[in-house]
């Protein structure tokens, strides 16, 4: 049996005692009301749900002013019109396998709540398996986590629960976000609550969960989409199970829904911000850590600027380089510069092409100029490459042609299948390169160039 399959063992005991509480509780209830009639008004049942509401994983879409994006709308206002016509950027490996995770999730999620109805009418989920055992247990470890906050508390009762769930913050700007995980949650002091728990399946960022403004705004979304329930508060979890830290995996934040109320005042004034914000002035732009998933990255000046400030002081140790001597970096300079190499080379190709744009505009920035790259003489191109190669060879050149290269590996392989050749291929000794010890390839030893032990 997988660690997942016990985890749906585990849910289903958990499931099945929590039905016999209820069954006893709600059989005391009535016993209780038919002796004395009870003046407290009923609870409206939850209303019935529209099937668009809820989506999986890999079709949501994602709002302008989204949940997910808040932190950089908030932060930076100008990315939100800047990045208008801006196309969404093909999903990459990672996020691939962020979808993946949370596909699979969902899928487990499904059969273990199927008896509510919020979760009935999922339809979204697809049959797939973990991609690999790592994958299995991180995600067997958030169901169990989700178990342990709803079906295996025994202090609370499901009243209902929902996967992959549309929560609408403002219907009149378009703000949404999706949930991963929602339950609604009965406290013995008789109040409902919502408790959300979002999974995060990248290990390269540690998130949060105070003054996390994507939970504020599922939280305010949560009580906006579900009125009825008169919610008294939400709790926001956040599942985060490929980081390592002393805390574990989960960590959350608490909301009463009085203070909900303001906070939901805020982001809208926010977004009005962002919405109402001039992409052409500079003032409306900040860049920091929430320029991550910022589709504007690529050709924004204020982040380029950004990361060249943050190493511009580390390049004063360069100074020495115009005296003709090797520069002492400090160990810090170093991990600094090689830590943002890729950033640092992004940034002077998009300071380039803004310079570039500004002189084709007629606007020269002051201090820069336009130059001719390199000029490379060539063959000439008005006349036939045979005629020139007779004349090479009337002029004593014995082969005006250079052997023809192998064709790539990948053009062989697509039109003879592939490992076809393998015989044919060699490994050549790899070139060292310099990298952070924090990369994921093995070490090699610089004296041998062999891999160290
Ligand atoms: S990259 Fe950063 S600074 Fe530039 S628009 Fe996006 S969030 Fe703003």
């Amino acid at each position: 049996m997988g660690r997942s399959d016990a985890v749906i063992e585990r849910a289903k005991k958990a499931a099945g005692q929590k039905r016999a509480t209820r069954k006893k509780t709600s059989a005391k209830k009535a016993k209780k009301s038919s002796s004395k009639k009870s003046t407290s008004k009923a609870k409206k049942p939850a209303a019935k749900k529209k099937k668009e509401e809820t989506i999986s994983h890999a079709d949501r879409a994602h709002a302008l002013l989204s949940a997910s994006g808040s932190k950089q709308w908030i932060n930076c206002p100008g990315s939100i019109n800047a990045g208008r016509d801006i196309p969404e950027p093909p999903e990459g490996p990672w996020a691939a396998e962020g979808t993946h995770a949370h596909e699979y999730s969902e899928q487990l999620l499904v059969q273990i709540f199927k008896d509510y109805p919020g979760v009935s009418e999922y339809t979204g989920h697809k049959e797939i398996e973990a991609k690999d055992r790592e994958m299995s247990n991180f995600i067997a470890a958030y169901v169990t986590y989700i178990l342990n906050q709803t079906l295996e508390n025994e202090k609370v009762e499901v009243v209902d629960v929902f996967i992959e769930k549309k929560l609408t913050l403002c219907p009149e700007r378009d703000m949404y976000g999706t949930a991963d995980f929602i339950a609604i949650i009965k406290a013995p002091d008789g109040n409902l609550y919502g408790l959300i728990i979002d999974l995060k399946y990248g290990s390269g960022v540690f998130v949060i969960a105070k003054d996390n403004p994507q939970l504020e705004y599922y939280a305010c979304a949560l009580i906006e989409t579900f009125p009825q329930y008169d919610l008294k508060g939400v709790k926001v979890h956040i599942f985060q199970p490929r980081i390592k830290c002393k805390e574990g995996p989960g960590r959350w934040d608490y909301f009463p829904a009085e203070d909900l109320k303001l906070i939901r005042e805020e982001i809208l004034h926010n977004a009005d911000i962002a919405l109402n914000a001039d992409p052409k002035d500079p003032s409306n732009f900040e860049a920091g850590e929430h320029c991550r998933f910022c589709k504007c990255k690529d050709s924004c000046i204020t982040y380029a600027a950004h990361h060249v400030k943050s190493v511009e002081a580390d390049f004063a140790e360069f100074d020495e380089l115009e005296k003709g001597q090797t520069p002492e970096l400090s160990h810090d300079t170093v991990l600094r510069i090689l830590g943002n190499k890729d950033k640092i080379k992004k940034a002077i190709e998009i300071v380039e092409k803004y310079c570039f744009e500004m002189a084709m505009q007629g606007h020269l920035i002051p201090g820069t100029k336009c130059v001719h790259k390199q000029k490379r003489k060539r063959w000439r191109t008005d006349v036939e490459v045979d005629e020139i190669a007779k004349s090479l060879r009337n002029r004593g050149v014995k082969n005006p042609y250079k052997e023809p290269q192998l064709i790539p590996f990948k053009d062989v392989d697509d039109e003879i299948g592939k490992k076809m050749c393998e015989d044919l291929k060699e490994q050549p000794e790899p070139e060292i390169a310099i990298a952070l010890s924090s990369d994921k390839r093995p070490e090699v030893d610089a004296t041998t160039g062999r891999l160290k032990d």
